[in-house]
């Protein structure tokens, strides 16, 4: 994808991280400490599978343990390679501390193409790597957290867990050693939804900023917006879903590994994903205009892009002619630096990676807490809480009568406001809470500093001072 003077994904983090601390004053040689990943770790293991010995390659990158446990998905993907894994871990490290979730930074990644394997060799193949990184702490509830990323989910993770036990049956935090696992193998609710779902709170919460949406040469509410997504997974698929449905957003187009579908009516977001899981990609879906050269899209005129696949595929070649005025980087590092700056230069707002997609990592800390604490949110005070709400209740139903029909009280009140906040409810809270907070944070340098031009060197200013107070709290 990458043309010849594109740097590597670790590069570009790392251009993009030079850019940030080139603003700040940190003690000597702090920025070089923070920058580099600490470890990696590559383990060659062969799995007996359908009559032979096949040898796989993965890998579990630490980049920073200034906060322990360290946190970071799991990717299977042929493409997976040392360079990606520690550009993701790097990238974990500034989230966690953007979102002020309380981890380092790590990633680790198979080498496979999940869809070539029989779910029980899947199983074969996962609860083996699991055990090379059981075993040297690699996955643990206080050293190392694993979580989903592209080509796993909950059911990897289950396996993951199971594992651990098998191999620690007397610790009783066992399940803490990896989030994202299915509701009733210790997981929480939301977390599924979280990553689109904390990139439609990213969206709101820019939309909630007039100023900030006339940066992006845009205006009014998410109301109407021409949205294209690529990459219709567990992220895209949820944020456009939650944009189509909640938002009022027009889908105007959805890029798939087979081609891309654009429709000016707008894409039934729903529909086209039943239509993948039946014919394994876009292509032939009806009332659409299908798209050979899904990568063409991507440079569709639209009001807000959210690559949501790939890395890089955003480079060079393909800048210059994107046309949407709002990106945001639901998919890891889909801008490159080169790319980046081209972006910027001709006035797109762009909503960083470490930002827009960390609602898989705070949703995955409310679980990671949840399993430690042994105990679903909500399960102490939720009666206590409608007990209460029925007292005003109460009081209300007594002036509804005494005040005949001068007043009553609005039809749907009642249940609204005697039902108690469930699991969901506070998931879904708390992840609100952290998006605006952590846009805030960010914002305040974006328009408060006249050398920070962009939310992506927000960002990184904002997490570096964090990781820089971490390590200054240690003594260094
Ligand atoms: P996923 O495997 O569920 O989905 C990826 C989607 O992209 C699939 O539908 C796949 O068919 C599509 N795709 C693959 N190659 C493509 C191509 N060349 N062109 C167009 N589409 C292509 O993965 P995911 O979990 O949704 O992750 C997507 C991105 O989001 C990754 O960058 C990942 O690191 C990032 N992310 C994921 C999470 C999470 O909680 N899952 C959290 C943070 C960030």
């Amino acid at each position: 994808m990458n043309s010849a003077q594109e740097p590597s994904f670790r590069e570009s983090v790392d251009l993009m991280f030079n850019r940030a601390v080139a603003l700040m004053d940190l003690p000597p040689g702090l920025e070089e400490k923070i920058r580099v990943c600490n470890a990696t770790y590559t383990v060659r293991f062969g799995v007996r599978l359908r009559g032979k010995i096949h040898t796989f390659t993965g890998y579990r990158s630490v980049h920073s343990e200034h906060m322990e446990p360290v946190k970071g998905g799991i990717r299977y993907a042929m493409g997976v390679n040392q360079d990606e894994v520690e550009a993701l871990a790097a990238l974990m490290t500034y989230k966690c501390a953007l979102v002020e979730a309380p981890f380092g930074g790590s990633k680790g990644g198979l080498r496979i193409d999940p869809r070539e394997w029989e779910e029980d060799e899947l199983e074969r193949i996962t609860r083996r790597f699991a055990y090379e990184l059981i075993k040297r702490d690699l996955v643990n509830p206080s050293q190392n957290v694993p979580a989903p990323d592209m080509g796993t989910g909950e059911r990897e993770m289950a396996w993951i867990a199971d594992q651990y036990k098998r191999m620690n049956t007397t610790d009783i935090n066992g399940r803490a050693c990896v989030t994202g696992k299915p509701i009733n193998g210790g997981g929480i609710q939301g977390r599924t939804e979280a990553t689109g779902r904390g990139v439609q709170y990213a969206l709101q919460e820019l939309f909630r900023h007039p100023e900030d949406v006339k940066a992006a040469k845009l205006s009014g509410t998410l109301d109407g917006k021409r949205v294209v997504v690529q990459g219709l997974g567990n992220v895209g698929y949820h944020a456009a879903k939650f944009l189509q449905e909640e938002d009022g957003c027009k889908i105007t187009g959805i890029i798939e590994r087979d081609g891309a579908i654009t429709s000016d009516a707008g894409l039934d977001v729903e529909s086209v994903r039943n239509w993948i899981m039946k014919h394994g990609g876009v292509k032939g879906f009806p009332d659409a205009t299908y798209v050979e050269n899904g990568g063409l899209v991507l440079e569709q005129d639209c009001d807000i892009l959210i690559p949501a696949a790939l890395e890089g595929v955003i480079n060079l070649s393909n800048a210059a002619n994107v046309k949407a005025p709002l990106i945001i980087e639901a998919a890891n590092g889909p801008v490159t630096a080169g790319a980046d700056e081209i972006l910027r230069k001709k006035g797109c707002v762009i909503v960083p990676d470490m930002y827009a997609n960390a609602g898989g990592v705070t949703v995955s800390y409310f679980e990671w807490v949840k399993n430690l604490s042994h105990i679903r949110f909500g399960r102490l005070g939720r009666r206590q809480e409608e007990a209460r709400h029925q007292l005003i209740v109460d009081e209300l139903n007594a002036l509804d009568t005494e005040l005949g029909d001068s007043w009553s009280m609005t039809p749907d009140f009642k249940q609204k406001y005697l039902r108690g906040a469930g699991e969901l409810e506070l998931v879904r809270s708390g992840l609100d809470d952290t998006m605006r907070a952590a846009y805030q944070s960010m914002r305040e340098l974006w328009h408060g500093r006249d050398d920070v031009e962009d939310l992506r060197t927000a960002a990184y200013l904002v997490s570096i001072g964090k990781v820089a107070d971490s390590y200054r709290a240690l003594g260094l």
